[in-house]
Formats: C-alpha cells, structure tokens, sequence
C-alpha cells in the first residue's frame, strides 16, 4: 500500500475515532493501523540505519556471497555494502529469525 494512502488512512482513523463502527469497520481500522506502524517502523529503521552509514566506506563491485555484480546505485545509496540486495536480505532474514 503506498506511504500516502497510508498516511491519509490512519488521518481519518484519529477524525473518527469517537464514532460508533462496524466489526467489519473496526477489522479494517486495525489491519490500516497495523499497515501504518509496519510502515513506521520500516520509516524509522531505514533513516536509523541511512545515520549510521559510513559515507566514506568503498563498497564491493561484487557479492561477497553469490559473486554478482553490484550496481553502482547500491554502491552509492550503501557505502561499504558487500553483498547484493537478495543476499544482504536473506542474511538480515536469519539474523531476525535468530533472536525470535
Ligand atoms: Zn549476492
């Protein structure tokens, strides 16, 4: 769902909080809330993690897991990143399920 139409739903949730609603209403009230903290938080962790980037780290020109190519817009937007998107995600993935 898109940051705007995200924005503008959890608006209209805190208008009407106070009015009567529907089990129906009230579901979808709660899956925007939770659409809209899921975003938060992705929101919060990007700009903490876009903080602490070394600026001045060289990155990899490839993975360090698959060997591919790294585009030169990761290597500029991630300064010292050393694997591809699917390899750093998928390694962020275990290190989450790991602490469950
Ligand atoms: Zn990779």
């Amino acid at each position: 769902m898109p940051v705007i139409q995200l924005v503008a739903g959890k608006r209209v949730l805190q208008q009407h909080a106070e009015q009567p609603k529907s089990v129906g209403e009230v579901a979808n009230d709660i899956k925007i809330i939770d659409q809209a903290s899921a975003l938060e938080e992705m929101m919060r962790d990007h700009a903490i993690q876009a903080h602490r980037l070394n600026h001045s780290a060289v990155s990899a020109t490839h993975c360090e897991k698959c060997g591919d190519n790294l585009p030169e817009a990761r290597r500029k937007a991630y300064p010292g990143c050393t694997m591809c998107v699917e390899c750093q995600s998928n390694m962020e993935l275990r290190k989450k399920i790991g602490r469950m």
